[in-house]
Parts: C-alpha cells; sequence; structure tokens
C-alpha cells in the first residue's frame, strides 16, 4: 500500500498533498487559524497566475499567503519569480517558505533539510529583504522530529492546514467553490490549502469566492494565529551573479522515497 502510494506519488507532480498524521506531528505545528479565514497557495509559479492571484486578493481588501519553492517549476530567482514575490510582498500578502526543492522532509537526511530551508531563506532575504517564519513542508511530510528541528535550529513554524481546498488532488472548480463557501458560512477558523499552479484555482476560484467573505477580512497566517509575519527584516540585495538556482542543489525526494532517513537523522 504505501509502496504503491510512493510510486503513484512520484510519478505525479509535485504539488500533490499528502498529510502525515496529525497524532505524528507534535503540537508545535500549526493546523488552523486561532481566528479568522486563511487561505494559503503553495507551490508559487508566480510568473503565470502570481499576481492575477495578488491583484484578486488586493483589491478586493484581503490578504492571503504564499508558500513559495526555490527551484520546483521555476527558478526564484528569474527576474519575473523575482518580481512576483517583491509585487506580493509590496501589497501586505505573506510569503512563507515550501522547501528549495519540494522535498519531502520525512524523507531527507537533516543536512539536506538544512538546503532546503537555508536556501529559500538566502534567496527571500535577497529578493524581499525579509527572513520567512512560516514554513509549508511539500506534502505536508514533517513528523515531531522535523517539526521541532526547524524551531529548535531555525526558529521556524511549521504550517499545515485545517481543509484542503482539494485542488490538487482533482477536484473540480466547482467543488472546490462549494467546499470554500460551505467553511466561509460556518463560523469556525479555517486555514486552507490550495496551489496557484492550477489555472482554475486562480482564475475560476478565486473571483467566485471572494464575495462569500463580503463584511469580513481574510488574513494571512500570521494574523490568523496572532505571531510576527518575519523572524527578521532587512534591506534587499541588488541581483549579482549569486542569483541563481544552477549551483544550489535540488533534491527530488518524495513520501517514502528513502523511508530510513525520518528516523535516522
Ligand atoms: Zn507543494
Amino acid at each position: 500500500m504505501f509502496n504503491t502510494l510512493a510510486i503513484a506519488l512520484a510519478t505525479t507532480a509535485t504539488a500533490w498533498p499528502l498529510l502525515s498524521s496529525r497524532q505524528d506531528q507534535g503540537s508545535a505545528a500549526v493546523f488552523n487559524c486561532s481566528h479568522d479565514f486563511a487561505l494559503t497557495y503553495d507551490d508559487g509559479r508566480p510568473y503565470i497566475y502570481g499576481n492575477e492571484l495578488t491583484d484578486y486578493f488586493s483589491n478586493a481588501g484581503h490578504l492571503y499567503t504564499r508558500f513559495i519553492n526555490g527551484n520546483n517549476w521555476r527558478c526564484i530567482y528569474d527576474e519575473d519569480m523575482v518580481q512576483s514575490i517583491q509585487y506580493s510582498h509590496s501589497k501586505g500578502h505573506l510569503i512563507g517558505s515550501h522547501g528549495w526543492s519540494h522535498a519531502s522532509f520525512n524523507d531527507i537526511t537533516r543536512e539536506q533539510l538544512d538546503s532546503e530551508i537555508e536556501q529559500v531563506d538566502e534567496a527571500l532575504m535577497k529578493i524581499i529583504g525579509v527572513t520567512t517564519k512560516y514554513v509549508r513542508p511539500p506534502y505536508g511530510s514533517c513528523d515531531a522530529g522535523c517539526v521541532d528541528y526547524l524551531q529548535n535550529t531555525k526558529g521556524k513554524t511549521v504550517v499545515q492546514w485545517s481543509d484542503d481546498s482539494g485542488d490538487s488532488a482533482g477536484a473540480s472548480s466547482d467543488q472546490v467553490i462549494n467546499s470554500i463557501q460551505k467553511w466561509a458560512n460556518d463560523g469556525a477558523p479555517h486555514l486552507v490549502l490550495d496551489h496557484e499552479v492550477h489555472q482554475s484555482s486562480v482564475e475560476t476560484v478565486v473571483p467566485a469566492i471572494m464575495p462569500f467573505f463580503d463584511g469580513r477580512v481574510l488574513t494571512t497566517v500570521a494574523q490568523c494565529i496572532d505571531d510576527a509575519s518575519y523572524l527578521q527584516t532587512g534591506s534587499l540585495g541588488v541581483r549579482d551573479e549569486t542569483w541563481t538556482c544552477s549551483d544550489k542543489p535540488t533534491i527530488k525526494a518524495t513520501p517514502g522515497s528513502n523511508p530510513d532517513a525520518s528516523g535516522g537523522y
């Protein structure tokens, strides 16, 4: 069963969500907002849909959270990626990390995990002058030891989700819209997983769901858990020869691909 799942994951797009058992993930990970409603978008492919997404939210007076990869669909240092991230940040939306290469954190060594985190940190400091506080593990793959490690060594807060829109698992736009409408109307806090790589998630779903939130404001993850947006803010950099993905390691680990890694490191 597990091997079958791993093979299936290895052959599908890297946006596939897989949430580990919540019991395995300790108390430090965030699974929901304390109040309000936050929409989060993973896998950053901003050169296509990112600016549209930012405009939909900004024009409606809402905020959202983007969890950005370093080198997954695109290289974070490509100029259109840089401009898209800067644009979202300038409008007040929260930028978090989704790891450098979309590797499953439970299936890589701690040394590789350091690399996945630090390379995105370095890039976001250069691009928008911040060190991000929030990490969304690819596939939701980050057990209690991983959560503690990221907290203790990097000061990071691991952010999972309370509700999956289902967009990367094949849900139709209508299904996603209906789910979000139901959550919007139940009065409870929600932290929702979406993916900005899907055209319909951005261009069909987002305009349709905005009216569900009339009279209230969608928040960033930081706002809905009453925490800081970033670990530190500094001054952004100027493009030089280090703004490249070509010399940085990319790790293609999917869930279950290295079952020895999570326990041994
Ligand atoms: Zn992802």
